[in-house]
């Protein structure tokens, strides 16, 4: 390593950790010691010193420890014949100076001072578990952290489009000579916001700290990995998250030691900048740790190529940008050109499938007005019809394909779309227009992209668009006799119906010894993969996460245990899981993954369990919020008491039946049961007790068990007549 930078990093991780030290004193003399440090809605502390460290930091004194830890990090610059042998002790030195930036946010949070404006700050815990699921299934294929400022705004864009069109996740802070990226992106009116996968973590460098603690945490969250074995917490983000940093437009000691904590961390560098280039095997995934790319326009294939992202592209035949960084901007109606269904007109979209030769593969057809002759600001009647065809096509696909729709319009940059069936809303921006997209270009993107991801079943599209208010009043009544016909037929598969289930090893690629056992009444705990779903992800990737599981000899049918799915649990989890039950929550539960959408828990006052969804950041009976419930329940651990599902589970007639069911619940967010309201009435109709949902407690009614135990006392709800759970 070169002594320049070498000697940059020592000296950066001396200045932050006395600038930690001094914030540190001040916060003791004028707070007491005793004083809470936290970052909001963690279940790790302070997550870099927790996980490399092994402390559970929560008051100044422990602060203290932290720095007193990461002090002996640091040692002197060595004589000039050592630099050689002096990589390990920088790099060591960079772990001192991202631990003392970790100390330096939290304790402006404690003084207010975070999060910046425009800047979300700490990510909390359940980001990360909404975007694992993203980075399993290849919608996100990596992390870029941008350090700094690009020589102009019009640079920047160009930088973070690319990253955009790339699916990568963006995160843009820091700056130089008072310029940050940030200002910008900002200057330039480019959207930044989670749904756009650009998100702004400050205008200072110690704030990048933000962001390696969300990469740390990953470790933690989905890789059951023990807090404080730092070696395999440091393997973990080198191996499994897709990270890579890179700075641009200038660098000082402390950016050169937040680098070093990076490298530390596995996550190379590429820079604008006329460093030394660091090439070491061992610290990165890959042998460059520090790579020098002066060309802007090639920077980011430069460090995809560094950290050896895999990224699969589609060329789609539209004039605006396409890719998956898209799917959650917004259209608002000020930027709106022309829209389509929503309150302001009808529509509707449906997906059917034909004979082979009875459609034309990739034959777009509008069938009434274009966009050109559509007035600025109209709304206008809409239908899409999609038919496809393919030997390996069933009709149980139908809604698989179709629900993509959703997602393959809103990855077009300027186009919105919500709502399915009848319910559908479409937006198409003044830019889009302008850029010149066409009502015909729906059409052209989702032949492209059924044939790219769906390939293996289907064969042939044809798209029909329909624009005239006559055509969709005529096509609507039959749509929907289609959908309440695919819905009975859903409705009546049952686990009893099948002789095989699938397993999801998706996520594998975060929790290694994870398996999700999906059947017709048990959905994947994330809520994106039903049995369907899993069917057909098999069918077109027949050696991928989704194979089939024939369930075997039944071993215990209340709580459903089968001998071929505990023999395949056995294997998928490397001999950490030998016996799972698909039904029961108190004995050899299901193992959890990290990015399930609610938990289920055990209330021992209610001789109940409490559901809990990933939105609802308040208090529960368990005396825990979600995210530290959370904490205790992910890594592929199996918890008895304790559950990670996905939403729609809880209103499925298998949901935790060894243990009595619905009937068990006794307590769950107000927002989750109106969501599920409908659903939820239904099924209390069927366990013939109408009045249950009304019993069920929510947050308006308490938070603390007792207080539920007295409530659910008085309603006489079914749980307290039920057998003890434990
Ligand atoms: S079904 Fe399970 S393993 Fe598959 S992506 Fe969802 S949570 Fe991960």
């Amino acid at each position: 390593m070169s002594k320049v930078v070498a000697g940059l990093i020592v000296k950066g991780a001396g200045k932050l950790l006395g600038d930690a030290e001094t914030f540190l004193g001040r916060a003791v003399k004028e707070k007491g010691e005793a004083s809470a440090i936290a970052f909001p809605e963690t279940a790790f502390y302070l997550p870099l010193a927790n996980a490399l460290l092994g402390l559970e930091t929560r008051t100044l004194s422990g602060a203290g420890k932290i720095l007193a830890a990461a002090k002996t990090l640091v040692v002197k610059v060595p004589a000039e014949d050592k630099w050689e042998t002096f990589l390990k002790d920088a790099l060591n030195a960079g772990v001192a100076a991202i631990l003392s930036e970790e100390i330096i946010c939290a304790l402006r949070y404690l003084y207010r001072e975070e999060p910046q404006p425009d800047c979300p700050g700490f990510l909390p815990d359940t980001i990360l578990r909404s975007l694992g699921i993203q980075l399993v299934d290849g919608r996100m294929s990596g992390i870029g952290v941008i350090l700094g400022k690009a020589p102009d705004p019009k640079t920047a864009v160009d930088i973070v489009r690319d990253l955009q069109k790339r699916n990568i996740l963006t995160l843009v802070g820091g700056s130089v000579d008072g310029v940050s990226i940030v200002d910008q992106l900002k200057e330039s009116g480019l959207h930044m916001g989670l749904e756009s996968y650009v998100v702004p973590y400050g205008r200072d460098t110690e704030s990048v700290v933000y962001v390696l603690n969300f990469a740390i945490r990953a470790a933690l969250t989905f890789g059951g990995i023990k807090a404080g074995n730092t070696a395999a917490c440091v393997d973990y983000v080198r191996n499994r998250v897709s990270a890579f940093v890179l700075l641009l437009g200038g660098v000082d000691e402390v950016k050169a030691a937040t680098g070093g904590g990076a490298l530390a961390a596995g996550v190379p560098i590429i820079t604008d900048l006329h460093l030394p280039e660091i090439k070491v095997s061992g610290v990165c995934a890959h042998e460059e740790c520090l790579v020098k790319e002066p060309d802007h326009k090639k920077i980011v294939q430069r460090a995809i190529e560094t950290r050896g992202i895999k990224i699969k592209l589609t060329e789609i035949p539209v004039p605006v940008a396409y890719s998956a960084a898209f799917e959650g901007e917004r259209v608002r109606k000020a930027d709106t050109y022309v829209q389509f269904g929503g309150k302001y007109s009808s529509a509707f979209e449906y997906l059917k499938m034909r004979k082979s030769d009875e459609i034309e593969d990739g034959k777009i057809t509008v069938q009434g007005p274009e966009i050109d002759s559509m007035d600025e600001g109209s709304a206008q009647p809409f239908g899409i019809v999609i038919e496809v065809a393919g030997r390996k096509m069933l009709q149980d696909y139908e809604p698989i394909l179709e629900r993509q729709i959703h997602k393959y319009l809103n990855y077009a940059m300027g186009i919105f779309h919500m709502g399915q069936r009848d319910m559908s809303w479409i937006r198409i921006s003044k830019d889009a227009r302008g850029a010149g997209f066409k009502i015909r270009h729906f059409g052209d993107i989702l032949a492209a992209k059924l044939h790219d991801e769906y390939g293996a079943i289907v064969d042939k599209v044809q798209v029909t668009i329909y624009t005239s208010q006559k055509d969709v009043e005529k096509m609507l009544p039959g749509a929907r006799k289609a959908f309440e016909a695919r819905d009975e037929r859903l409705a009546g598969m049952t686990d009893e119906a099948v002789d095989t289930f699938y397993s999801c090893t998706l996520c594998q690629s975060f929790a290694p010894d994870h398996v999700c056992v999906v059947s017709p009444e048990r959905l994947g705990l994330c809520g994106a993969y039903s049995w369907l779903d899993a069917k057909a992800a098999h069918e077109i990737t027949p050696t991928g996460g989704n194979q089939p599981i024939r369930k075997g000899r039944v071993e215990d049918v209340v709580k459903g245990v089968w001998e071929g799915i505990n023999t395949f649990v056995k294997d998928g989890s490397h001999g950490r899981v030998s016996r799972v039950t698909v039904y029961s929550i108190m004995d050899s539960p299901m193992t959890s993954c990290g990015c399930f959408e609610c938990i289920v828990a055990i209330v021992p006052e209610a001789n109940g369990v409490m559901i809990v969804n990933r939105e609802y950041t308040g208090e529960t009976p368990a005396g825990m919020t979600f995210t530290t419930l959370a904490g205790s329940v992910g890594g592929g651990n199996q918890t008895p008491g304790f559950l990670g599902v996905g939403r729609l589970y809880v209103v499925s007639k298998k949901f935790i039946s060894a243990e009595g069911g619905l009937k068990r619940v006794v307590w769950m967010p107000k927002e989750l049961k109106d969501a599920l309201k409908s659903k939820l009435e239904k099924r209390c109709e069927e366990i013939g007790e109408p009045g249950l949902l009304d019993k069920i407690a929510d947050e308006t009614v308490t938070t603390d068990p007792l207080a539920l135990a007295e409530h659910l006392a008085k309603v006489s709800h079914t749980a307290l007549a039920m057998e003890p759970m434990i």
